[in-house]
């Protein structure tokens, strides 16, 4: 497809979509013009049920269950239906607020606008309290440890699970969960009715514990990268923080081993996704008697410093001195760079980045 336009896929199944529609509205309808023009009302309004479906959250949406899959992977079928899709790319917080009011009062106005429409309506409002009770059900609160990492403008967090979701939580590389900051962690002079109350960020799992998880994010100048920032300037705090999920669609991946050859880029805090599939595929190969040669990582990243919270992994050969990962440092060296990460147990240096590159053919390159 023409670069910006999305997958040729979701073309091809909205334009067969519309071209089902059209034929809806105008079958049977003779020459008779108001018979034509509600028909186009009716066939617009029972799009409302499958379009709330494909929005859907939850791991419990009918169409996750059926389909095994998740919603990032249904998503792209709710926007080819949608026009907001400027919008979204403009501003994300716009675009979410707008979608929200519309997405709630359209549903009233349409109701009462006409009987023949209720049916529809009634099924897609059902959808949408359904999604919001399983959201809610499937959301713990925690009390997370957030600090800063050195030198990076990236955030560490561990919250902790409950023990019933921990199987969920470990049954594949790479999920996500959905992060929202409760009222009791919200920066001072956060008034009531703030942002907060609406908004629920996507963030990967980097790592899984017997009772925790582990995220690392870079702060961005949102609101909520912004108040987990300012959450790790409290000494000694554990904030609560809620966490939805796990989510994503990695569990229903295929079995990558039957390939030769994997290699897997990262680059900068996508590494987050890219670390737990690589770490998961090395055990799989062990597994299968297989060469862990077979699978090969290569993360490019600006500053050593950012890749401090992943070098030392729990139980594992340090990245740093495995032969099958490559990391690449993009940005030129400074003199805070060089400087040792103060008090970090993962500290490193830029130097012992350089000192592999020699010892190792190169695997750091800067
Ligand atoms: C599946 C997934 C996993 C991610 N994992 C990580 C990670 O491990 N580490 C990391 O640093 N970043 C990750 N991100 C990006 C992260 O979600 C955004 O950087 C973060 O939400 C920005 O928050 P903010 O408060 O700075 O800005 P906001 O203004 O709240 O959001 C900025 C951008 O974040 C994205 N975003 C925010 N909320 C949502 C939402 N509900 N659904 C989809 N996209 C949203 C949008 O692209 C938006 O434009 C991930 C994103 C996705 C979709």
């Amino acid at each position: 497809m023409v670069a910006g336009w999305g997958e040729r896929k979701f073309w091809i199944a909205g334009l067969g979509w519309w071209a089902w529609l059209i034929t809806l509205c105008v079958v049977g309808t003779g020459d008779d013009y108001m018979h034509i023009t509600k028909r186009f009302g009716i066939v617009a309004v029972s799009q409302f049920p499958i379009h709330y479906m494909l929005s859907m959250k939850s791991a419990y949406s009918p169409l996750s269950l059926a389909l095994n899959t998740s919603h990032e992977e249904l998503n792209p079928y709710h926007r080819v239906l949608g026009p907001l899709e400027p919008i979204r790319r403009w501003s994300y917080r716009v675009f979410f607020t707008i979608h929200l009011i519309f997405g709630i009062i359209i549903l009233p106005m349409l109701f009462f606008h006409t009987s023949a429409l209720r049916i529809y309506i009634l099924e897609a409002f059902g959808l949408f309290i359904y999604d919001i009770i399983c959201r809610k059900l499937d959301t713990t609160t925690g009390f997370a440890s957030i600090t800063a990492i050195p030198n990076t403008n990236l955030v560490k967090l561990e919250i902790p699970i409950p023990a019933t979701k921990q199987k969920r939580f470990t049954a594949a590389p790479g999920q996500h969960i959905y992060l929202s900051i409760p009222p009791e962690s919200t920066p001072p002079n956060t008034s009531t009715l703030s942002i907060h109350n609406l908004l629920f960020n996507p963030f990967t799992i980097a790592s899984v514990s017997a009772t925790s998880i582990t995220l690392v994010l870079r702060s961005l100048s949102g609101p909520t990268s912004k108040a987990l920032k300012h959450l790790t300037t409290l000494p000694k705090a554990h904030p609560p923080i809620s966490v939805e999920g796990p989510l994503g669609s990695t569990k229903s991946f295929p079995d990558l081993t039957s390939y030769d050859r994997i290699l897997l880029i990262a680059g900068g805090i996508g590494a987050t996704y890219i670390l737990p599939l690589y770490e998961h595929l090395q055990d799989q190969m062990e597994t299968h008697a297989r060469s862990p040669d077979r699978v090969q990582l290569i993360w490019s990243i600006r500053s050593a410093a950012d890749a401090s919270w992943a070098l030392k992994p729990e139980g594992r050969v340090p990245l740093n001195d495995d032969e099958n990962v490559r990391i690449f440092i993009t940005q030129h060296s400074s003199a805070s760079e060089e400087s040792v990460i103060p008090g970090s147990p993962t500290a490193i240096e830029m130097s012992d980045l350089k000192k592999e590159e020699v010892v190792v053919n190169a695997r750091v390159t800067n």
